[in-house]
């Protein structure tokens, strides 16, 4: 089986493939993804058909990309892997189509960011198995039609809302990924620390667990530099007081905020109560509007520390209470 990489960055995430789960038992959480997919996996293998084209959308370090990799591993096919702002003419997206065999999966990271020229061929090889190439240019121009293999398109996105209404539906089956518990990325880390071969007891992995976010790749990181301290203390196994220091010298606090998160809560608790729009929170941060959209507020909102409403975003209740705050509410009362 040829797994091709193109696009994992080689920042330390890379590094993080040795930690990649690629059979069903070691990945985690997600059941209900899970069963559903091993239900059509196991369907299409029984009629030795490529499988349907799958969506994955939600925010980013959930699993996305190690799901398409276990997909591939279950289906024994090929992957190849590659992220829209790679494709950015025609005729890129041609060359990789035509370069797939029979029931080869093609995986895309970041599929909102497809230009529209591109987007487009990539439909109609998705619904039709065939592309349509335009040769030159003005009345000689001429169209070829190429044939494509039966393939399966995994695509994954932080943002389902920003794919176009013909793409969106030309997917099959489309999952959206949830936050872990703490729970379940305590197994998480207690398979990366056994894969890593630096033990670590169980209190000190629900320590890292409650400060993740609810993101595996968060929780992956969080251990190894935990694992860097015990290691420059000698220590053979990760215990929980070198986890505490640890983590409290990173500055992470335990409700599994970062600097980022309370940064954007103390702002909006600042605003007396005032919701705020998201360019005036984008702005106030220097981040974009979309990293503010898809990486910070899901966590925040899922657990009920940030609102969305018709005027803009809110500070909860219980926002207020984790800074020490007096609750102000919408009037500023
Ligand atoms: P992005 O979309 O930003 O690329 P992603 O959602 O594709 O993120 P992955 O790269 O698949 O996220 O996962 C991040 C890391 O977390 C991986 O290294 C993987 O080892 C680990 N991981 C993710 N989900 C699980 C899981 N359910 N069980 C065990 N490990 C997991």
């Amino acid at each position: 089986r040829l797994v091709e990489i193109e696009t994992f960055s080689m920042d330390e995430e890379s590094s993080e493939v040795t930690l990649r789960p690629d059979a069903w038992s070691e990945y985690i959480g997600q059941e209900q993804i899970k069963k559903n997919l091993g239900v059509f996996i196991e369907a299409s293998k029984k009629r030795q058909e490529a499988l349907d084209h799958v969506l994955f959308y939600g925010p980013p370090g959930l699993g996305k990309t190690t799901l398409a990799l276990i997909i591939a591993n279950e289906m024994n096919t090929n992957i190849k892997v590659t992220a829209a702002p790679m494709i950015e003419k025609s005729g890129d997206l041609a060359a990789i189509l035509t370069n797939l065999e029979e029931g080869d999966i093609l995986f895309i990271d970041e599929i909102h960011r497809l230009s529209p020229a591109v987007e487009e061929i990539l439909y109609s090889s998705m619904e039709d198995y065939r592309i349509d190439i335009i040769i030159g240019s003005g009345p000689a121009a001429q169209t070829v039609k190429i044939d494509l293999p039966r393939f399966t398109l995994i695509g994954a996105t932080t943002r389902a809302g920003m794919l176009s209404n013909p793409l969106r539906d030309r997917f099959g089956m489309s999952f959206r990924m949830n936050f872990y518990s703490s729970e379940e990325l305590a197994k998480i880390i207690v398979q990366a620390s056994n894969k890593l071969d630096k033990e670590i007891v169980k209190e000190a992995s629900h320590e890292i667990a409650k400060r993740s976010r609810g993101t595996p790749r968060i929780a992956l990181r969080l251990l190894r530099r935990v694992r860097d301290f015990a290691e420059v203390a000698d220590e053979l196994h990760i215990d929980h007081k070198r986890t505490q220091y640890a983590l409290d010298e990173l500055g992470i606090n335990s409700h599994g905020f970062d600097e980022m998160d309370i940064r954007l809560l103390n702002l909006l608790v600042a605003a007396n109560g005032r919701a705020m729009g998201l360019s005036t929170i984008a702005a106030a941060l220097s981040e974009d509007e979309g990293t503010v959209e898809d990486v910070l507020e899901p966590y925040l909102i899922a657990n009920g520390y940030l609102e969305r409403t018709a005027k803009g975003r809110r500070a909860t209740r219980a926002t207020y209470d984790i800074l020490n705050m007096e609750y102000v509410n919408a009037d500023g009362t």
